[in-house]
């Protein structure tokens, strides 16, 4: 039976830097312009050279998201699938996830008038219906690989077992705790600009340890805050749904 927890399997030695994958991602998600050199509310993907490599950055999807732990309305969630899913209606534009993040992953919408956040969401909508990402689905060499999470680890040590050119490291086996997404690399990650992290410890859990330091009043004050800054936003976008609704209707007038 196919395993239901996906993941991708990154292979660096096999990445030619064709942008293939970030194209494919713009276009499954609507995303306009060209490639970006760096992750963007327009990018959910890159291809960055480190050390005469190409390597992609995108959400690492951990196990145990620092992202979702440290969101006070349950906006982003590690899915039974794999996808660490973002769900804009809950959003009070807080913006604790993209401090949480180890990766500076996440990404907020600053030039719109009613913001959200944005990252890869490992294409949660194909993942859900048997469908590969769009950027595997694109990958031309095989270097990003969709597949059943323990399957793609078991492929990861087999080729590095069979060859010593691989460093002998998974990065996102055991990183934050684990992640869906694994890169494998003859290069060390230290040179190519990954994150080094801190422990192997799931980050909720050092997250969580400094909120413990934090006084309850700080805390309830904060989900109150939270609240009222949602019933504000939501006003306001009536307020601007309303506003173009007077427009048109003058318009329509004259
Ligand atoms: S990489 Fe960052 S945004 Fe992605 S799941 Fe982990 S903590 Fe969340
Ligand atoms: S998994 Fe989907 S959203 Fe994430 S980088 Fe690939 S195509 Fe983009
Ligand atoms: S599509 Fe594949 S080969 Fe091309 S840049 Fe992306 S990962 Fe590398």
């Amino acid at each position: 039976m196919a395993e239901n927890k996906k993941a991708l399997l990154i292979d660096i030695t096999k990445c030619i830097g064709c942008h293939s994958c970030e194209v494919a991602c713009k276009a499954a998600h609507e995303l306009p312009g060209d490639p970006e050199p760096n992750l963007s509310e327009t990018a959910f993907t890159t291809v960055q050279e480190h050390a005469g490599k190409n390597i992609r950055r995108l959400c690492m999807h951990c196990e145990e998201p620092a992202c979702a732990s440290a969101c006070l309305v349950g906006a982003l969630k590690k899915t039974s699938y794999g996808p660490v899913a973002y769900d804009k209606t809950k959003c009070i534009g807080c913006r604790y996830c993209m401090i949480a993040c180890p990766n500076s992953v996440p990404k907020y919408e600053w030039s719109k008038l009613v913001p959200y956040v944005k990252k890869c969401d490992m294409c949660v909508n194909r993942v859900v219906q048997g469908q590969p990402t769009a950027c595997a689905e694109a990958c031309p060499t095989g270097a990003t690989m969709f597949g059943g999470r323990d399957q793609l680890l078991r492929e990861a040590r087999r080729r590095l077992d069979n060859d010593s050119s691989y460093v002998q490291h998974i990065y996102g086996e055991r990183e934050f705790g684990g992640t869906s997404v694994f890169f494998i690399s003859d290069v060390p990650f230290e040179n190519l600009g990954f994150t080094v992290a801190p422990a192997e410890e799931p980050l909720p859990q050092l997250t969580q340890a400094a909120l413990g330091e934090v006084p309850t009043v700080v805390l309830v004050g904060g989900s109150l805050l939270a609240g009222l800054y949602w019933i504000t936003q939501r006003r306001r976008e009536v307020a601007l749904a309303e506003a173009a609704e007077k427009a048109s209707r003058k318009e329509e007038r004259n």
